[in-house]
């Protein structure tokens, strides 16, 4: 049996009743393999003695004796402080809310004592530790050893977490079977399932806590490759479509890249030419599509470098090939305005437009669905709702997905499975880790765009504290007295938003839209937008700003992603240290796109932190946006990329692609070696890799 074949609940084991069960449940475990995969944050040594004199060195672990109790407060505040000392110095235990400890720690009696401790009022003290009597030590399995520490919910502690583990181990582990192939397991030392998992939670060395987690770190990766894996030779055993590959034969089989009628046409009527790196990214995506297979290609590119043109090329030749597009697009702003470019730049040149989001009334809805499904309708722009349960298409044969970082390898097929294998394009100006890159987006090719439209002046950054916003107000003054707009970014909505700081402090969009139009800028016309504006108005809004009827747009980062306002030359953020750095360099990004000097103004709170000062600096210091990300990453630290892990989009349980880089390669080159070997897995040796896929596989929920 597979660990995710164990289809028992939690309340099934031992001691577990229902409302463990339901606590249990807000750690997202429901059965005894979630359970069982709920792996230690940190591992604790208990074999090891640390004493109370060396509490600075972090966690002790001593055996104390109790030398006296007294209480301080008064009635409910009442706090039982317990005096300990052992062989190396004093200290005091504050039992918040565990009176029952005056019981069990009485004067005289000896214990084990496991905690952090800190110098405090004179004495070594602590409010978080454990106590066991010496006694129990064999007995109960917990001391001299290495013991699990887990991330924890209200109504569970450690002590209910380790027994709830022992118990699943005890019943559940030693009857599973292996999941990465015996020959790889005895090739590089791993363990077996069984072991593996005891060994993760309860391991009996460190060294057998490493090999643990190499073991589940590496099965993790590998049934990562391998789905990545199926997916590419899914793709490359897919009937080449009939749509824009006619173009093969109408060309004689040698149009490599060549661009089509309609390319040139919308490239005759633009004001510039393209640049050399959109040239390239055109060849390559030209290619693609009359290739034997699907194209399924990211377009890397940094903010302003015109991969939007890019993806309407590829747009223009999958209609002349008698195929439909789809254009989606993270935000409804961002939808519509790739709307309003695709009719500006491709309804001339006779093709069919339509925009879909969540929004679109009934009537037209219904309307704009059945033309969609007769194929009177060439390209949709729109958000996720491009791919609703009720949005059919005659022949979706090219999908371009804009700024999306959300659309994983495991996420596409919902949005493929809508065409008969369309093209795929993805395009982000989030430069993306090459180890991510080899994970969710492991089967794309990808094409970068490393240059800029010319005469493009980079964007000049200052820093300023909040109390001299005065001064940039008057800089900004002077760009609009020039014709020029501005956009002004809060990191809140409303004042009260934030609920982890005083939030009076922060000022936020709504009251600073007023501050601003009223006290600094009268005379200039100033609209507010954020996400709780309703989508018609913020269209207005939007629409006014663009034909740059409105001077000042007053703003939350809804303003990010991909808004393109030539005439607009001045970026302030306030609060700037409360942006990460990706939406920093995005927001950054919606300056500098016309002829004119930009501007982009980071206004931090006089009381900057650590991180906020360094992010500031960077932005200061650095336009490059991979080098940016390059940043962003050093300071989050592996495993939090951009944002990326965070939108759940890749829940890994153990292994972490940018800490773990070595195994993911390892794994990568197993798997596709053994899927280029034996494709269908029929091989016995890979007989638990298909078994695996079929009964249990990984990642289920992404599978969508
Ligand atoms: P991004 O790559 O960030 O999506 P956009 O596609 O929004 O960039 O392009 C930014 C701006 O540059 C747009 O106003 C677009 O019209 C313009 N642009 C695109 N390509 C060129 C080019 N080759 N020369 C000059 N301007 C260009
Ligand atoms: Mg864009």
């Amino acid at each position: 049996m597979f660990l995710r074949e164990i289809n028992q609940p939690v309340t099934k084991l031992m001691g577990i009743g229902q409302i463990a069960a339901r606590n249990l449940a807000r750690l997202g475990i429901t059965g005894v393999s979630g359970l069982l995969c709920h792996y230690p944050r940190d591992w604790e040594d208990r074999s090891r003695s640390v004493p109370l004199a060396a509490w600075h060195s972090g966690r002790i672990c001593t055996e104390v004796q109790v030398l006296a109790q007294d209480w301080f407060g008064f009635g409910r505040m009442k706090t039982l402080k317990v005096h300990v000392e052992d062989d190396s110095a004093r200290a005091c235990l504050v039992c918040f809310n565990r009176p029952f400890l005056q019981k069990q720690l009485v004067p005289g009696s000896r214990f084990r004592l496991f905690g952090n401790f800190y110098y405090k009022y004179g004495e070594i003290q602590s409010t978080a530790f454990e106590v066991e009597p010496v006694s129990s030590g064999a007995g109960s399995g917990m001391s001299g050893s290495i013991l699990p520490v887990y991330p924890l919910t209200a109504g569970l502690n450690q002590g209910m977490l380790r027994k709830f583990m022992q118990q699943a181990l005890k019943q559940f582990a030693p009857s599973l079977s292996n999941e990465i192939p015996e020959n790889i397991i005895a090739r590089d030392s791993l363990l077996k399932k069984p072991e593996a998992l005891r060994a993760i939670h309860f391991p009996s060395s460190f060294d057998e806590l490493e090999k643990a987690k190499l073991t589940l770190i590496y099965e993790e990766l590998f049934y990562l490759q391998i789905m990545v894996g199926c997916r590419a030779l899914e793709r490359r055993k897919s009937p080449a479509g009939t749509r824009s590959r006619k173009e093969i034969t109408t060309n004689g089989g040698f149009s490599q890249g060549v661009k089509t009628p309609l390319q040139l046409r919308l490239l005759e009527r633009l004001p510039f030419s393209l640049t050399s790196g959109q040239e390239a990214a055109v060849a390559e995506l030209n290619r693609d599509m009359e290739g034997p297979f699907p194209m399924a290609r990211l377009l890397q590119g940094d903010v302003g470098s015109g991969k939007t043109l890019v993806s309407f090329l590829a747009i223009l030749k999958t209609v002349e090939g008698g195929g439909q597009a789809a254009l989606m697009a993270p935000t409804e702003l961002l939808a519509r305005q790739h709307a309003e470019n695709t009719a500006r730049l491709l309804e001339p040149l006779g093709l069919r437009i339509a925009f879909l989001t969540g929004n679109i009334k009934t009537a037209g809805r219904t309307q704009l669905l059945k033309a969609l499904k007769a194929g009177d309708i060439d390209i949709v722009a729109g958000t996720h709702a491009l791919f609703s349960r009720d949005v059919e298409y005659s022949n979706l044969s090219l999908v371009v997905v804009d700024e999306q970082h959300r659309f994983g390898v495991l996420q596409r097929q919902a949005i493929m499975a809508k065409g008969d294998f369309p093209d795929l394009l993805m395009m982000s100006a989030t430069p993306i880790p090459r180890s991510l890159a080899l994970t969710v987006f492991g089967d794309l090719d990808v094409t970068v765009i490393k240059d800029m439209p010319p005469g493009r002046k980079p964007v000049k950054t200052h820093l300023a504290k909040n109390s001299n916003a005065e001064k940039v107000y008057d800089y900004v003054r002077r760009e609009l007295a020039a014709g020029r707009q501005a956009y002004f970014v809060y990191p809140l909505i409303e004042s009260g938003d934030d609920l982890t700081t005083v939030s009076s402090q922060v000022k936020d969009a709504v009251s600073m839209a007023d501050t601003l139009a009223r006290d600094v800028f009268p005379g200039h016309s100033l609209a507010l937008i954020h996400s709780k504006v309703e989508d018609d108005k913020k269209q207005q809004i939007m629409d006014s700003f663009r034909r740059g009827e409105v001077k000042i747009l007053a703003a939350t980062s809804v303003v990010e992603v991909g808004v393109d306002v030539p005439n607009a030359t001045c970026m302030i953020i306030e609060h700037a240290e409360r942006f990460g750095l990706a939406a920093l360099h995005q927001l950054r990004g919606r300056v500098g796109r016309g002829d004119a000097q930009s501007y982009c103004f980071l206004i931090y709170s006089d009381k900057l932190t650590g991180d906020g000062k360094t992010r500031l600096k960077v932005m200061l210091e650095n336009s490059d946006g991979f080098v940016i990300s390059e940043e962003d990453l050093k300071l989050r630290g592996p495993g939090q990329i951009a944002g990326i892990e965070q939108s759940g989009y890749l829940k890994l349980g153990i292994a972490d692609p940018v800490r773990d880089a070595g195994e993911l390669s390892r794994a990568r080159e197993d798997a596709f070696g053994i899927l280029e070997r034996d494709p269908l897995l029929e091989r016995g040796e890979h007989q638990c890799i298909r078994e695996v896929l079929e009964h249990a596989p990984p990642f289920g929920e992404l599978g969508m």
